[in-house]
């Protein structure tokens, strides 16, 4: 039997829970992207788990896609020597990490004492513990516990409404972006974007770095859905960031968000991530609620690129089953996807290889053949199939091993690495190999293949192949 890929992506916050011996090796049998969360952790963690994934994708023979989130702008609680226990009705005193007294919440960077006001919200940890100031002096913030809970070390502080004076890439953001190139990730997650030149100044200083790692935008604050088709245009790929956008504009506004940003993203054929609490429950219990079996569901069907799991793997209780879970939602919904083949209409004019991938991917599904062959160089032709969520399993094939590891994020496609063709002949040849090497096509199967005649120059596919596997 020939082997029936995902279609939709999984990406594993990868923590604590996530890095300890073995259960990295048994995530990466299954996940197609590992997160490594630059507001937790330490440098050396993070660059023994990236060494670890690499390693571990090796064994499997898959691109596993390694990104580095970088904090942005974002407050959050410092230094506690122990876990705080917050009650409703009591109050606490938050200030910035130098003028905090001991029992005082510290709150880094500090930046505090200067913005907040007699009634504005504090909220800890995406929301679930609620503050309200009543009164500020000299730096510190008494507030009053509104919704109490459990307050540990490095928890995000948002304050909806008030302006933060910080830039979009703090110090720690550019000194931590050096560290993770070094790495060589894949992919580098900005959060708290606010306009498309965010995205810019990050991939300046990427490119400056000679690196080829692409640029997530993460979705999370209203002024970034006010010009989300501005960031889409720069932006390699977005993250619809549930937890900070709930927190920003309240959560009754981000089930219909999410499905804007992801019809947008599709639109313009970038990867989309659903992330936050997705099976958030499974932090502690073996199995979900069923509403978070449907938020999975949902997500799927709306056509997220890659569902995300964050607290669930890093510091859950079961990070295997986690994942497990997700990729069971995922192969029971995906048959249900509808083939997107309209022609798309992008503002701009559609390119050749946008045209192209749309009439392969109709004689695919006219031919029920088993799979799309999409030689790639930057994996643009891949995404361009990808956008049309066709029925067949596409096979992306690249002799660049960064578009290897870049694909590993796109809806449908399986990566796989080739080498060099000196001519479309070799190329077709090769893809035909290399496809059976899957498991996805097997001898005497019927596939589509695209390609272009100028083999090695980019942006040029333009005839379309029927053959015989
Ligand atoms: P973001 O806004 O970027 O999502 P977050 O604080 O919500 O940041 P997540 O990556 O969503 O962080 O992870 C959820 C929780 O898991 C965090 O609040 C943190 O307590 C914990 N966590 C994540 N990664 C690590 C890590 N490397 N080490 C320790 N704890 C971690
Ligand atoms: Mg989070
Ligand atoms: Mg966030």
């Amino acid at each position: 039997m020939a082997l029936e890929p995902r279609r939709t992506k999984i990406v594993a916050t990868i923590g604590p829970a996530s890095s300890a011996p073995g259960v990295l090796e048994q995530l990466v049998e299954t996940i197609d992207g590992a997160r490594l969360n630059f507001s937790h952790g330490t440098r050396e963690v993070h660059a023994e788990t990236s060494a670890a994934i690499r390693a571990a994708q090796e064994q499997v023979g898959r691109p596993v896609a390694v990104i580095a989130d970088l904090q942005g702008p974002k407050l959050r609680i410092g230094e506690l020597a122990a876990p705080v226990e917050l009650v409703r009705g009591e109050y606490v005193t938050i200030a910035g990490e130098d003028g905090a007294h001991p029992d005082d919440l510290p709150v880094a960077p500090d930046v505090l004492g200067s913005i907040l006001q007699p009634g504005n919200d504090v909220l800890i940890d995406d929301g679930s513990v609620r503050l309200r100031v009543e009164k500020v002096d000299r730096g510190r913030a008494r507030c009053e516990v509104l919704v109490g809970g459990t307050v540990s070390s490095h928890k995000g502080v948002n304050l909806p409404g008030v302006p933060l004076p910080i830039p979009s890439l703090t110090r720690k953001d550019i000194d931590d972006l050096q560290f993770a190139l070094e790495l060589g990730v894949d992919y580098v997650a900005l959060s708290f974007v606010r306009t498309a030149s965010d995205v810019q100044a990050l991939r300046t200083l990427i490119e400056a770095a000679g690196s080829t790692a692409h640029v997530i935008a993460k979705i999370e604050k209203a002024e970034a859905v006010a010009v989300l088709d501005d960031i889409l245009r720069e932006a390699d790929a977005v993250m619809v960031a549930r937890g900070d956008l709930g927190v920003e504009i309240g959560a009754a506004d981000v089930p219909l968000l999410q499905k804007r940003i992801i019809l947008r993203a599709l639109e313009r054929g970038k990867p989309v991530i659903t992330a936050t609490q997705m099976l958030e429950s499974m932090v502690h219990a073996p199995e979900p609620t069923r509403a978070e079996a449907s938020d999975v569901a949902n997500a799927i069907l709306d056509g997220t690129s890659a569902l995300m799991l964050s607290g669930e793997t890093a510091i859950g209780d079961y990070p295997v089953e986690a994942v497990a879970l997700m990729n069971r939602i995922a192969y029971a919904v995906e048959p249900s996807l509808g083939y997107r083949h309209e022609i798309p209409e992008a503002e701009e004019q559609p390119t050749i290889g946008q045209a192209m991938s749309n009439a392969a991917c109709d004689i695919a599904e006219a031919l029920a053949a088993k799979a799309l062959l999409v030689p790639t160089f930057t994996g643009r032709t891949a995404s361009a199939v990808a956008r049309l969520r066709p029925r067949r399993p596409i096979i992306g094939l690249t002799h660049h091993k960064h578009s290897f590891q870049h694909m590993a994020l796109e809806w449908g496609v399986t990566p796989v690495h080739i080498p060099q063709a000196a001519d479309v002949e070799e190329l077709w040849a090769t893809s035909l190999d290399a496809a059976r090497s899957t498991g996805i096509v097997e001898a005497g199967d019927r596939v589509v293949i695209t390609a272009g005649t100028a083999v090695n120059m980019p942006g040029t596919t333009n005839v379309i192949k029927v053959d015989i596997a």
